[in-house]
């Protein structure tokens, strides 16, 4: 009986979509999946004709793949993959290669892949960006785990990666858990992204008045331009357009204000906090979502808490220019911090330098941020490779400061009219404070040192200093 090449374990949408986009490129795919029901229905409705093989047991699916096999996990994160693991441990021989394409938290990978190395096997954590679509079609694939393992996949995965001008989106990110951290910060910035549009969408609508048509035009002339073209901005200006059929309104105004979320953007707070690097844009939207989420809650404050009438006076056109340069600073700003993040993770967590320009390079198609905005970050990367921040990137800076009086004003606007722009916000407060070299923190030292003898460092001569202070009167 003949082996296939490649074994894909999961059938929901993302297995189900890769595995058809690795059959396509040439590869004979086994699948499986714990419920056969699935599986049934995959090789009845779109496996036809094509060279696949459904197996109904673990021992079957592996049994039926060329050695060393090569095997891709899409289950749900979290205990799913250890019970999966588990299960084919002591199916799996040396050189064997199983990828855990799904979000997991990059901790659980690095576990994992100690745990499968000490058996002798190799346990690969591979970022997959691009929803189903990508999956379909091409993906932005963020692997981490072993460069010989890498080496092994690498035919695979950069023919079914999306591909761009510059190459397939797929890139060795570095060992252990990197693939699975560069793909939880690339889901905070994607976080970050949507939060900025959806405060951008707030003003125009509520502040300027837009109607669905004015905003449809606007977003989709934003898509035109070389800093805001992306797939979000994109779709955003489609969502305008749509009308829902019972109603007969457009569909964004039938949808409940209350964001969900899956874990990952909080994921990357908690990451940035232990690690000690400020991503305010992404930890404010990350909040702006649990606001969304206590709705009744809102209901109720509203009855009792007004605030200013959102009024403009100005000239509505020349304020939409102005919303879209504070859209854009505060990207860059966003970007700076997840940026800033990845670097920290390289120092911190795998002792390896985890390659900025290469990843914002396979950002730049396949997944949910890709953007052209991407290829000025790559460049500044290739540029410049030790660049301490984005911010001072020639081109970014020089961006900032051609904007910055307009992106103030639209904050000063929003302040005025009562509406919240938390991730506008938070990106202007880190580019101040960034770019500011004396901030009010010598004030907490001294406070700290007031009341818990924390001690201070000073200006004008090194050393460590407690002084016993007077005491309030
Ligand atoms: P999902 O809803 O996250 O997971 C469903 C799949 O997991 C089904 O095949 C299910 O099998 C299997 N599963 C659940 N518990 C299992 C267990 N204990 N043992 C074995 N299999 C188990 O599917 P998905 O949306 O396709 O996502 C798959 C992975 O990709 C997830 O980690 C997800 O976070 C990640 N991801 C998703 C997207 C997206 O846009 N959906 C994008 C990128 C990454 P049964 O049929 O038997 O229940």
């Amino acid at each position: 009986m003949s082996q296939q090449d490649f074994g894909v374990i999961g059938l929901a949408v993302m297995g189900e979509n890769l595995a058809l986009n690795v059959e396509r490129n040439g590869f004979s795919v086994a699948v499986y999946n714990r419920t056969p029901a699935r599986t049934e229905a995959f090789m009845a409705e779109r496996a036809a004709g094509r060279r696949f093989k459904a197996t109904y047991s673990l021992e079957e699916f592996v049994a039926s793949l060329s050695r060393p096999r090569r095997i891709l996990a899409m289950v749900k994160a979290g205990k799913p993959v250890d019970d999966l693991i588990q299960q084919l441990k002591p199916l799996l021989e040396p050189g064997d290669i199983l990828i855990d394409g799904g979000n997991s938290l990059y901790t659980d990978t690095e576990r994992r892949v100690a745990e499968m190395e000490a058996a002798g096997l190799c346990f690969f954590g591979m970022g997959v960006s691009g929803g189903e679509e990508g999956a379909l079609n091409g993906p932005s694939l963020m692997p981490g785990g072993s460069r010989e393992a890498y080496q092994a996949l690498e035919p695979i995965l950069t023919k079914i990666a999306a591909q761009v001008d510059d190459g397939p989106c797929v890139t060795y990110i570095g060992p252990g858990g990197s693939g699975h951290f560069v793909k939880m910060v690339h889901n905070g910035i994607e976080y970050g992204d949507m939060q900025l549009i959806a405060e951008a969408y707030d003003l125009l609508k509520n502040l300027l008045g837009l109607n669905h048509q004015q905003l449809h035009e606007v977003f989709k002339s934003w898509n035109e331009t070389p800093e805001l073209n992306s797939f979000l901005i994109e779709i955003t200006s489609q969502i305008f357009t749509y009308i829902d059929p019972e109603t007969h309104l457009p569909l964004v105004d039938v949808i409940v204000d209350a964001a969900g979320q899956k874990g990952t953007g909080r994921w990357t707070v908690e990451s940035a906090l232990e690690m000690g690097v400020a991503i305010p844009t992404i930890t404010a939207a990350v909040n702006a979502r649990i606001m969304s989420s206590i709705k009744a809650e809102r209901m109720a404050a509203a009855q009792v808490l007004p605030g200013p009438a959102a009024h403009f006076s100005g000239n509505t056109e020349e304020f939409i220019g102005k919303i879209r340069d504070a859209l854009y600073c505060s990207k860059i700003c966003s970007y700076a911090q997840g940026m800033a993040l990845i670097a920290k993770g390289s120092q911190e967590l795998f002792d390896h330098q985890l390659h900025l320009g290469e990843i914002a390079r396979i950002w730049k198609g396949g997944c949910i941020i890709r953007a052209g905005f991407l290829n000025k970050i790559k460049q500044a990367y290739s540029e410049n490779p030790q660049l301490a921040n984005l911010l001072l990137a020639p081109e970014f800076r020089q961006t900032i400061l051609d904007k910055q009086a307009a992106w103030r004003e639209v904050l000063v606007e929003a302040t005025r009219a009562g509406i919240a722009v938390p991730a506008f916000s938070a990106s202007l407060e880190y580019f101040d404070s960034y770019r500011r070299d004396r901030l009010p923190q010598n004030l907490t030292q001294a406070q700290r040192d007031f009341f818990g003898a924390h001690t201070y460092e000073r200006l004008d001569k090194p050393g460590t200093f407690h002084t016993e202070w007077v005491p309030i009167q």
